[in-house]
């Protein structure tokens, strides 16, 4: 069982239900939407599609305060070209900025490819001059780094999707552009009635890079989105920002993700290059969950060749990660006993961890130590099942053990019949008895498999 796991970005290039199912097999652990492209409908269809193949966790990738490029019309803007840009000119902009910019401010379009610089400014008009050539095209992305601009953090558009998710049941967001806790609230408080998806930050630029710390205690999870990181700081310094990201995600045990450009040249060739397969691996070696494939699934030539490169390098690195977590001080019980479970898991021959988690929190916790074992979590719900796929080293399943009288014997005979535990297997078993409270697993028992055996026998006897 592969422990890193591998998201896909689905797109033109991964629309046909048989190729997603191929990609499945060779590893795909979730699928991500991205928002900038495609309708409703369109989404509907693949998520339908999506769960006709298998429990496959959606990443809802919503656009926030991200600046793209207005205009239908394609036009060659060749170095030393003037361009403008306003609400009422032939090249837009998504969101009206145009009075916060200033003559001199660096206006970097399509991933930093056009580089200009505004050199007039006439009421909501802005003039650019290139200092690159390229093309410019509907939708491009467009950066305006080291400005804070005082873009809503959710737009109109993504409200809509909000509750597309709300009513989909989609179980993961991704907020793009980060910039505070706030805009992470804001998303979170948007959904009338609450939305039960996990959200997922994006940092992708300067002010995301800077607070941090904030985003990561009320964010779900976090995206380091290389793409737009690179644009929006100097590309040398995003090696840096990502390992201290992940390692922050790990400490804390909260879903961390690792985007763009993996395995970008697959997006023309059937086979990786030497650089990209060490960055992948290095990602993993940093403690990252996710790997994030962008273009290479959504609109490359090699999508099924890149989930399988992808795994490969997954199953041959993760067997060397190591966690680097700092000793800290006391958090709450499952936080504890996670620390205890790692320390047995180095001690003991055990084969197999099993969690019993409504939340999906004490897997995380477990996750986060980068443990040998197998990480079994068992769940009541299919959400939590379901977003726990994304969790390294983590296979969740659906078991409702609530109504039983022995919530352990109950998951652990299942388990033994769904062939997921041996009757030869040492289990270390975690649950939380006794307390219905939050992050509160109390409780560590190990057993062989034979031996619960023997009490459901001695069971069912009396
Ligand atoms: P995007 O985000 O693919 O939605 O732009 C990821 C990134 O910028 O790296
Ligand atoms: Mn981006």
């Amino acid at each position: 069982m592969k422990k890193v796991k591998i998201l896909c970005t689905i797109g033109p290039s991964s629309s046909l239900e048989k190729l997603l199912k191929k990609m499945y097999l060779a590893g795909m652990n979730g699928a991500r939407i991205n928002t900038a492209y495609g309708t409703k409908e369109e989404y509907s269809l693949t998520i339908n599609r999506l769960r006709g193949i298998g429990e496959i966790p959606i990443v809802l990738d919503i656009k926030g305060p991200e600046l793209r490029i207005k205009t239908s019309s394609e036009i060659a803007l060749k170095n030393g070209e003037i361009l403008k840009i306003g609400k009422n000119e032939q090249v837009a902009l998504n969101h009206n900025v145009y009075s916060e910019l200033a003559v001199g401010d660096m206006v970097l379009i399509d991933n930093g490819r056009i580089n200009t610089r505004v050199i007039q400014k006439d009421n909501a008009v802005l003039t650019l001059l290139a200092k690159t050539s390229g093309y410019i095209s509907d939708g491009k992305g467009v950066n305006i780094p080291d400005k804070k601009l005082a873009i809503p953090a959710i737009t109109k558009k993504d409200q809509e999707l909000m509750d597309f998710a709300k009513d989909n049941e989609i179980e993961f967001v991704a907020l793009s552009f980060t910039r505070n806790a706030h805009d992470v609230n804001c998303l979170r408080k948007s959904v009338s009635g609450g939305f039960k998806g996990l959200i997922i930050a994006k940092i992708e630029n300067s002010e995301g890079v800077e607070n941090f710390q904030e985003i990561l205690e009320v964010a779900d999870g976090i995206m380091v989105a290389r793409g737009d990181l690179g644009v929006e700081i100097e590309p040398e310094k995003v090696p840096l920002v990502q390992k201290r990201i992940i390692k922050q995600c790990n400490q804390k045990g909260k879903l961390v993700l690792t985007a763009t450009e993996m395995l970008e040249s697959m997006m023309y060739n059937p086979f990786p290059n030497r650089a990209e397969v060490s960055d992948v691996a290095n990602a993993i070696l940093d403690g990252t969950d996710v790997i994030t494939l962008s273009g290479e699934t959504a609109v490359g030539k090699y999508p099924l060749e890149t989930v399988i490169a992808a795994s490969k390098i997954a199953i041959e690195t993760e067997k060397a990660v190591e966690s680097h977590l700092r000793e800290e001080s006391f958090v709450n019980i499952s936080n504890t006993i996670s620390k205890a479970i790692s320390r047995l898991c180095q001690e003991m021959p055990i084969d197999k961890v099993v969690t019993l988690t409504r939340s999906g929190y004490t897997a995380r916790m477990i996750s986060r130590f980068k443990i040998p074992q197998p990480i079994i979590a068992v769940t009541p719900s299919r959400l939590v099942k379901k977003q726990l796929e994304l969790s390294f080293g983590v296979y969740p399943v659906h078991i409702d053990y609530t109504e039983a009288q022995d919530h352990i014997l109950c998951s652990g005979l299942k388990l033994h019949s769904n062939g997921l535990i041996l009757d030869q297997d040492t289990i270390l078993f975690t649950a939380a008895v006794r307390t219905h409270k939050k992050h509160s697993s109390n409780l560590i028992e190990i057993h062989k498999v034979s031996e619960l055996k023997t009490q459901e026998k001695a069971w069912s006897n009396n």
